[in-house]
């Protein structure tokens, strides 16, 4: 049977777009569907967008530490407004690259919301087309907790087009984004707490790095309450907003922020029309090579639920590409040792097994950890420490984990991800010559096992 595309693609985010690009480059005939805005999540409400605003805020940072080095500024004043209005532009800009990448490499776009109606066939504003394949890559969206008052919180979503910078934002949750967020508004003069329900946030990560960061934020001024859980938001005759915690207690805010994890993005999708199941979580059900339950349709990316991570949702839309279209291309995505960043202040750097993951996989482990005050800081009354740890197998050498709480942590952390990939032992990463002086350097000069 004869159809109108090899590939239809629904969502022209991260993976969609990486797939969509290169199976027409290897000749497939290929149609992408974006209801909202091409560059998907990433481009227009994560990656992009949080680090121009990462970076906004780690400004107050710079002008902290000018007076050391014998700057006088003078008092500085920050707009919102400006910021907001040059992030928008930017986001705007990388909007046209990805319409011109898309068009460019021979792929037919569609804009309007994707309905799947059958096994080969999908519907776009009353338009239906016929594919071969079709690959599900429509992402996730923030999840909020159904408590009374919710309505009144925002999410990610929203936070990126507020009007004004709040005066007090009460941030829920302990995972990347409330981190991160925290430290955007904190780090731009809101007075911020951030509620999370467990002992620690950042469950998963390694424990020095949760209790690393946490001691640095609370040097920061940060207000973090754990154990704390919002039991109800109302809003009170002046506007503000008062949140009832689960313990009794009552906190006053001008806004109220969620980042309590993504659920996949399914509505109106049409998966009732498939054969296309999901997992116990909610998420699409996928085999190794992102086969659904239904032959004809793939999904990759958030809509997995496996790891939401851009790199990782590019890695699989170029495995599928390379799978259907140019199978001698084909190698499977590697699920080791991804390299991830927290874009906190200071930031989180970390790849490989935590301390707490290794030993749980029976490894007899040597720790090599170090606390330093970076040398920019050594001119200024700052405090803040920087640390660095490995995770080290004891019977293979085998370097098991690289984490790093400090500035350019993620900078520093993508080269060790390489190291770890290529299965780096402890003693190469001693032969191995620093740059000095960097903090970096740390990584390959710490000689003593802390444990
Ligand atoms: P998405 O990028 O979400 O794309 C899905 C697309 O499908 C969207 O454009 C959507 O409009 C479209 N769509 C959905 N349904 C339909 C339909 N029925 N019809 C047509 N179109 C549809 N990851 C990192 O690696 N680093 C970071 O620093 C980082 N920061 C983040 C910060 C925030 C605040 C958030 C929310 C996420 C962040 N992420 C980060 C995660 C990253 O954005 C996602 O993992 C990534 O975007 C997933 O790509 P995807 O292709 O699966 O989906
Ligand atoms: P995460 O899954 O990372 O964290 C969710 C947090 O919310 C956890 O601390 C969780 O607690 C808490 N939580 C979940 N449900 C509730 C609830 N009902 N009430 C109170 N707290 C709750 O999700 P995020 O929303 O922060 O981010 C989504 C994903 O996006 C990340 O996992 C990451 O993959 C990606 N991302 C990546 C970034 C990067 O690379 N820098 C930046 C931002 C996002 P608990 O731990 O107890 O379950």
């Amino acid at each position: 049977m004869a159809y109108d595309f090899d590939l239809f693609v629904i969502g022209a985010g991260s993976g969609g777009v990486r797939a969509a690009r290169f199976a027409a480059g290897f000749g497939a005939k290929v149609a992408v569907a974006e209801s909202r805005y091409l560059g998907g999540t990433c481009v227009n409400v994560g990656c992009v967008p949080k680090k121009l605003l990462v970076y906004g805020a780690h400004v107050a940072d710079e002008l902290e530490q000018a007076a050391g080095f014998g700057w006088t500024l003078e008092e500085g004043h920050f707009d919102w407004g400006t910021l907001i209005a040059n992030k928008n532009r930017e986001i705007e800009r990388l909007n046209g690259i990805y319409r011109n990448l898309l068009v460019n490499s021979g792929v037919t776009l569609l804009q309007g919301h994707a309905r799947i109606t059958g096994a080969h066939e999908v519907e776009v504003e009353g338009q239906r087309y016929s594919a071969e394949h079709i690959l599900i890559a429509t992402g996730g969206w923030p999840q909020v907790p159904d408590i009374p008052g919710k309505e009144l919180a925002i999410t990610s979503n929203e936070a990126f087009y507020l009007k004004e910078l709040p005066r007090r934002v009460l941030v829920v949750g302990g995972g990347y984004i409330a981190v991160e967020f925290a430290g955007i508004f904190q780090g731009l003069g809101a007075d911020t707490t951030l509620l999370y329900r467990g002992d620690l946030f950042l469950r998963g990560f390694d424990g020095s790095v949760r209790t690393h960061l946490k001691e640095e934020l609370q040097k920061r001024g940060l207000d973090l309450q754990f154990n704390a859980d919002i039991q109800r938001i109302d809003q009170q005759a002046d506007g503000s907003l008062k949140a009832t915690l689960k313990d009794g207690r009552e906190l006053v805010a001008d806004c109220v922020f969620y980042a309590t994890g993504r659920r996949p993005m399914l509505d109106n999708l049409g998966l009732e029309n498939t054969g296309v199941e999901l997992d116990n979580r909610g998420f699409i059900r996928v085999d190794d090579q992102y086969q659904t339950t239904e032959p004809s349709i793939i999904a990759i990316g958030d809509v997995i639920g496996r790891v939401q991570l851009t790199p990782v949702a590019l890695a699989e839309g170029m495995a599928v590409a390379r799978r259907l279209f140019k199978p001698e291309q084909y190698r499977p995505v590697d699920y080791q040792n991804i390299p991830t960043a927290v874009f906190s202040q200071p930031p989180i750097g970390t790849v490989g097994l935590t301390e707490e993951q290794a030993l749980e996989a029976g490894h007899k482990v040597q720790i090599f950890e170090s606390r330093f005050r970076a040398m920019k800081l050594t001119l200024t009354d700052i405090q803040e420490k920087t640390l660095m740890k490995l995770v080290v197998d004891a019977e293979t050498d085998k370097v098991l984990g690289c984490h790093m709480v400090g500035p350019d942590a993620g900078e520093i952390i993508q080269g060790m991800g390489v190291a770890l990939k290529a299965g780096a032992t402890k003693q190469q990463f001693d032969e191995t010559i620093g740059v000095h002086p960097t903090a970096a350097e740390e990584f390959v000069t710490m000689r003593t096992a802390t444990r």
